[in-house]
């Protein structure tokens, strides 16, 4: 019974998921011959089916390792490219395509490489084996195949010809033997031809006389023996079937090779390599049994030395990942309430409100009189209208979502800005799109929301004494932070440039805007050049030489003016007119602040309600589904790989476990034997 190939192929295939070094001292079956000596047909022979790349370029120019599966329970047949994952693949001819793109890849000018290419067949009729086919040993060379080429192919054959594997040498029956490359090969690492099978194809092509003499192999003896095949095709569509059968009809008109209790035909190959291949892998059990411990005690050493034994698992790293994004998201959720929200929007809309001031206040020079001369002016009233309705239909529905929107998807990008989301950049990003599509669900509904219920403030802004009394000392805040500014700013264009330096160049600058203004007037009549002030031609230390220091001047001049304009206002802020609703038009920072304070709450109740809410409640489920329970297994797998550190105490933990499982079978079949 052959069990022990059959096991020890499982183990390897285990061996191979997890790295290590245990895995080559299992034997397999290398195929070597000279190009055309009939390799690939016999390997189809084996498996039954056509699926090696055929043409004369040099089709096979990596090592292909094929492991046949043996499955009684099965009717499918299949191969699979562990590789490159494509999965079961059922048409041989896809096979053979993918074989052949496969090795078409290795460039002309390599010619061969030493990645082999994996492949796997699982049939109820291939028996279980595994074989190594090679790149065919070429006799001559031409400009397409360099002599290095020769000797290329020959390194590669020998490193897979080694113990303790199994060679198959393949020869022609019309070329002697004695010119055989595969052969020569194999004497010269196997001289007793212990493990050597010799494969004579194309029996059809020699008398029977001729055959039977080269079968009996008096002149190249091998312990393993000699097998006659004819693997010939007899058509282009012809079936391994039909193969099989017309050798069969062969040997059956060639009695003398059964007679003389000759080995012949591809099932007695078969049933040999079956034979061959158990007896070596029984007696590699015990070598590779003790590799294999080596493996587990280092790996058993790792595993306690760097992580105590603790076990972890993909699936615990992602839920653990998940729940600190979500704690996290919680912490900011209970931190940014209402007033918060409110704080944003607010200063939003102040900055619009010091904007509208500027433009329809600050700029005209009557407003140095406006607490005395608004009272009974309808001209004030009139402005102040225009300003109020430039703050509520400033498209307030739309910034202040987009502004909480900012905000909001900010903090996202901060939270995911942390360990361990640092190393999942995919995760990241998914975590700013489904937040993005969140909002964006929720965007809408919530402008018109917001823009609906300040609609009345378009038309008329109520307000109490109290709201007044608030608004007046935020309009106050407001002005003294922007005057603390302009001091500041102005302060730090005095100490970088220097008070002198800087008075004389405000002089300067002052006495040339005079001047150009005047000559302007002139130049109204006259078509004089402009030129700057007289002096500056004659003094080359003059400030006008320094462009830098004009534009500092400059730059104080305005803050200087600013910071007056801001004086004169807080000054008016704090007066007793300012201190009643009844002046509104005498103080329109005022009154702009109280419809800015009504805009903010009404916007930030609906964006709270519309937006805020659902926001909240949503994403850590969004979290939930979109980072976990939407993956497969697979995907988790590589999640949790994407971390350094969890990635190498992952490896090996599934190192340990596996070759954990590798020992407990190895241990078994020993004891069977
Ligand atoms: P490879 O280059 O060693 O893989 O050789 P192939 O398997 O491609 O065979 C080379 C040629 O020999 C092909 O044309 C085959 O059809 C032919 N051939 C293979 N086996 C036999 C056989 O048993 N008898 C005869 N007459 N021709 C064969």
């Amino acid at each position: 019974l052959m069990v022990l190939t059959k096991k020890l192929i499982e183990v390897r295939n285990l061996l191979k998921t997890v790295d290590n070094n245990a895995k080559m001292t299992l034997p397999s079956i290398v195929v070597i011959g000279s190009q055309s000596s009939g390799k690939s047909s016999v390997l189809e022979a084996i498996v039954g089916h056509e699926f090696l790349p055929k043409g004369n370029n040099m089709v096979t120019r990596r090592p292909i390792e094929l492991t046949l599966i043996h499955t009684p329970d099965s009717k499918e047949e299949f191969a699979e490219f562990p590789q490159l994952g494509l999965g079961k693949v059922h048409d041989f001819k896809n096979v053979q395509r993918t074989l052949t793109d496969l090795n078409l890849a290795v460039p002309d000018t390599e010619c061969v490489s030493n990645s082999p290419i994996e492949l796997r067949v699982y049939s109820p009729n291939v028996p279980d084996l595994t074989l190594v086919d090679l790149p065919g040993y070429i006799q001559i060379h031409n400009r397409n195949q360099p002599a290095v080429l020769k000797e290329k192919i020959a390194d590669l054959c020998e490193s897979y010809i080694r113990e303790p594997n199994i060679i198959l040498a393949v020869c022609s029956a019309d070329v002697d033997l004695a010119n055989s490359e595969a052969l020569r090969a194999s004497r010269k690492v196997d001289p007793s031809g212990k493990r050597t099978i010799g494969v004579v194809t194309k029996m059809d092509l020699v008398e029977e006389e001729t055959g039977v003499g080269i079968l009996k192999n008096k002149d190249y003896p091998l312990q393993l023996g000699y097998v006659g095949v004819v693997c010939k095709k007899t058509g282009p569509d012809v079936d391994s079937q039909a193969i099989i059968r017309s050798e069969d009809a062969f040997f059956g008109n060639h009695p003398a090779y059964r007679s003389n209790r000759l080995m012949v035909g591809t099932s007695t190959l078969r049933r040999r390599l079956m034979e061959v291949l158990e007896d070596h892998m029984g007696r590699s059990l015990h070598k590779i049994s003790d590799a294999v411990q080596t493996e587990l005690d280092e790996a058993r050493y790792q595993f306690k030395v760097h992580y105590n034994d603790r076990r972890i698992s993909a699936e615990s790293y992602v839920a653990e990942s998940i729940d600190t994004l979500k704690q996290k998201f919680k912490e900011f959720a209970k931190q940014f309430g209402k007033p918060q929200v409110r704080e944003e929007v607010r200063s939003m809309l102040e900055q619009r409100l010091l904007d509208i001031c500027a433009d329809v206040y600050w700029s005209d020079s009557r407003v140095s009189n406006l607490p005395r001369l608004c009272l009974s002016d309808p001209f004030w009233q009139g402005r102040l209208d225009v300003s109020s309705g430039a703050l509520t239909k400033s498209g307030v529905g739309r910034s202040s979502v987009q502004l909480v929107v900012d905000v909001l998807m900010r903090n996202m990008e901060r939270l995911t800005s942390t360990e361990p989301w640092v190393h999942h950049a995919e995760g990241r990003q998914k975590v700013m799109d489904f937040s993005n599509d969140l909002l964006r669900a929720k965007f809408h509904t919530a402008v018109d929301q917001v823009e609906n219920t300040i609609k009345p403030y378009k038309f008329e802004v109520e307000c109490t004494e109290l709201e007044w009394q608030e608004g007046q000392k935020r309009a106050v805040a407001t002005l003294e932070k922007q005057l603390a500014e302009a001091q500041q700013g102005l302060q730090v264009i005095k100490s970088t440039v220097g008070r002198r330096k800087l008075r004389n160049a405000i002089k300067y600058v002052q006495k040339a805007d005079r001047e150009a203004s005047f000559r302007k007037q002139q130049s109204a009549t006259s078509n004089e050049l402009e030129t700057g002030p007289s002096e500056v031609l004659d003094n080359p230390d003059h400030p006008a030489f320094n462009l830098k220091l004009m534009e500092r001047a400059r730059e104080a001049l305005d803050l200087q003016s600013r910071a007056t304009l801001l004086q004169t206002r807080v000054g008016a802020l704090r007066s007793r007119q300012c201190s009643t609703a009844d002046n509104k038009a005498c103080c329109p920072e005022v009154f702009l602040s109280v419809v800015a304070e009504k805009l903010t709450y009404t916007a930030v109740m609906f964006i709270w309600v519309e937006l805020l809410n659902e926001f909240f409640f949503q994403l850590p489920r969004e979290i939930d589904n979109k980072l976990y329970y939407d993956l497969s297994r697979k995907e988790i797998m590589a999640f949790a790989k994407e971390n350094p550190v969890v990635a190498k105490h992952l490896e090996v933990q599934e190192k340990k476990t596996t070759l954990e499982i590798v020992m407990e079978k190895l241990r078994e079949l020993q004891r069977k034997r």
